[in-house]
């Protein structure tokens, strides 16, 4: 049980407890989907505390805590019932924690000893068990049914944001809870910004369209890029297109669990930097992914992290060229001891509209 796992993390910081008020994380821990509560996990007890608006749903969902619903400040019913007990070392996510909340934490405790605890549940969280990577496959096939949707909907004239409002539409239509992140849809020469909002531009014969979208079910995160073409796109783009499908596919080769975020991410980046396009690739390769759309571990040349056993990453290489296009094919996959599954099934052969 994923409580047991916390309390086996205090005993390694030789803490009495922690206090979990990041909620991805309370998720993970019991289940609660709502969007106040606190937990609170001790060497021998938990408590799951949330407001009244979530009473019913925390005694639906909350498995291994003890559930408070309080009518009053969730840190004002920790302190009087003394749930974190009175002295002693506590642990806060200090990655979570504002410094206004930790005074108020304070002032309620004075007697304990707060130990920040920065990334606390990240490497714990990172690995998926098989019924999380099967609600990370459900939303990737909501993802990829709007994506097969799309095709028969994307034709010059039509613009960037009407395309975006179909895929919220068609994700929320297909069973999703909600996008996972603002969609990308940029064509032609906005295909070189690689994050930016749909605009009013009408899509027209020729260009290159990027499309990054995603959604959440049951709390989990999908997230695909596709990257297509509206008639005959041109040589150039053709073969820009080509680098970024076989950079991926190097990184998707080499991809498993035991290798540096680094050693990863130079997988993809050198088949790009040797096609003479290394300066155009302006962004890491891929992203953890799961109760959020972005976690840990970031893959990157940055980091040099060693990716964890059935943790689920994004491999996602792109090209950038300004004024002209942008390319970038993104895929979902789990890491294993000897290579990867792919969540990702969507066609990767350029279409031509
Ligand atoms: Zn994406
Ligand atoms: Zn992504």
């Amino acid at each position: 049980m994923r409580i047991d796992r916390i309390q086996e993390l205090l005993a390694t910081h030789g803490a009495e407890a922690v206090l979990l008020t990041f909620l991805p994380d309370v998720h993970w821990a019991v289940g609660f989907t709502g969007s106040n509560g606190l937990l609170i996990v001790r060497r021998d007890s938990a408590h799951f505390l949330t407001d009244r608006r979530y009473e019913v749903q925390a005694h639906q969902e909350v498995r291994g805590a003890e559930v408070h619903v309080p009518g009053y400040e969730l840190i004002e019913h920790a302190a009087k019932e003394s749930l974190l007990g009175t002295s002693g070392t506590v642990l806060f996510q200090s990655d979570h924690v504002s410094v206004a909340h930790l005074e108020k934490l304070k002032a309620a405790f004075p007697d304990v000893i707060w130990l920040p605890a920065a990334a606390f549940l990240t490497g714990a969280v990172a690995q998926k068990d098989p019924s999380e990577i099967e609600q990370m496959k459900a939303a990737q096939h909501i993802t990829e049914a709007v994506f097969e949707h799309l095709l028969g909907l994307i034709r010059p004239g039509i613009t960037e944001r009407e395309v975006a409002a179909e895929i919220v539409y068609q994700h929320l239509r297909g069973g999703a809870e909600r996008v996972s992140f603002d969609p990308i849809v940029a064509a032609g020469p906005n295909g070189a910004l690689p994050h930016l909002r749909p605009t009013i531009r009408t899509i027209q014969a020729g260009d290159m369209v990027v499309i990054d979208m995603g959604c959440y079910v049951d709390g989990y995160a999908s997230d695909m890029t596709r990257t297509l073409a509206v008639s005959e796109p041109g040589a150039e783009a053709r073969r820009v297109y080509q680098i970024v499908r076989d950079a991926q596919q190097r990184a998707l080769d080499s991809a498993r669990a035991g290798l540096t975020t680094k050693h990863l991410d130079a997988a993809a980046r050198d088949v790009i930097e040797q096609a003479g396009y290394g300066e155009a690739f302006s962004h890491s390769l891929g992203h953890g992914i799961g109760l959020q759309v972005h976690e840990w571990p970031r893959v990157s040349y940055l980091t040099e992290d060693v990716l964890p056993e059935n943790a689920a990453v994004t491999i996602e290489p792109g090209i950038y060229l300004p004024d002209k296009f942008g390319v970038r094919i993104e895929d979902v996959i789990v890491l294993r001891a000897e290579g990867h599954e792919n969540l990702t099934g969507a066609p990767k052969d350029l279409i031509v509209l």
